[in-house]
């Protein structure tokens, strides 16, 4: 996210990206994938599901910036699951020159006279523990539900999953309803997804939401002609 606003032109560099030890322009950059996720030690052993596909799109972003910059993404899968997204991956190697190392990084160090980073891994292809340096590293970070989620969900009754989700009634039957009538979910505080998912389930969300209206509003015209008034 940080990366995300450095290269945005709102955000506090106007788009100029520039690492922020000695304002310096990376020519290397080294994405690390999966950092506190799909891990059985942690609390995040899902995997985010968006990350693979947002390094590429910020590995061709820096790309599209600067042709000379060079982006290596370090994965342990790449997930590339929906309609167009392996050709998207195919394009980000092809025509910005992106470097996909499967790898597994264990630390980055720095040099504390010319900041630049080294990030040590395991090749988990052709083996043995190496070493890169590069210019900045950007950590594809666990996706998460923001602190005091639970408080949410306790003060509307709402059930959550392990992971502090919001858990629907019935995920393949109602997946946009809560335990709690009248209460609707849509979007990453569901699962990870992204932003085509959250839009098409907001739109289920709201329709469920104008259901129950309708239905709520059909009861109280019958109650009122049953009435006679
Ligand atoms: C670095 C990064 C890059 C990404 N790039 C892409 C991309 O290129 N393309 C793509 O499709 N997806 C991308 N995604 C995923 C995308 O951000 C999500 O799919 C999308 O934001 C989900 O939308 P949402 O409205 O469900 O949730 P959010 O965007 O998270 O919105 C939830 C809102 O609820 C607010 N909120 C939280 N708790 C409370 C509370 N208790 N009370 C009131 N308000 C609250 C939050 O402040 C937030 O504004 C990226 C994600 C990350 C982390
Ligand atoms: S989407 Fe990719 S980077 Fe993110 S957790 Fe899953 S495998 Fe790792």
């Amino acid at each position: 996210m940080e990366y995300e606003r450095l290269i945005n032109a709102s955000g506090l560099t106007g788009g100029h990206l520039h690492r922020r030890s000695d304002d310096a322009r990376p020519k290397r950059i080294a994405y690390i994938q999966c950092v506190g996720a799909r891990d059985v030690r942690s609390s995040h052993p899902y995997c985010c599901s968006v990350c693979c596909m947002y390094a590429t799109k910020d590995a061709m972003l820096a790309y599209m910036h600067h042709d000379d910059t060079e982006n290596i993404i370090f994965y342990t899968d790449l997930k590339a699951f929906g309609r167009g997204f392996d050709e998207y991956i195919k394009r980000g190697a092809a025509e910005y020159g992106i470097t996909y190392l499967r790898a597994r990084p264990g630390e980055v160090t720095e040099d504390p006279e010319t900041k630049n980073l080294y990030v040590w891994y395991d090749d988990t292809e052709s083996g043995g523990v190496k070493s890169m340096e590069v210019d900045m590293v950007v950590l594809s970070t666990a996706f998460v539900p923001p602190p005091g989620i639970r408080n949410l969900a306790e003060t509307l009754g709402v059930h959550m999953d392990d992971y502090e989700f919001f858990k629907a009634s019935d995920d393949l039957l109602a997946p946009m309803d809560t335990s709690v009538p009248g209460i609707y979910i849509a979007g990453a505080c569901t699962r990870p997804m992204d932003v085509t998912d959250a839009v098409t389930q907001g739109g289920g969300a709201a329709d469920r939401a104008a259901q129950a209206v309708k239905e709520f509003t059909g009861k109280k015209t019958s109650a009122k002609a049953g009435s006679g008034r």
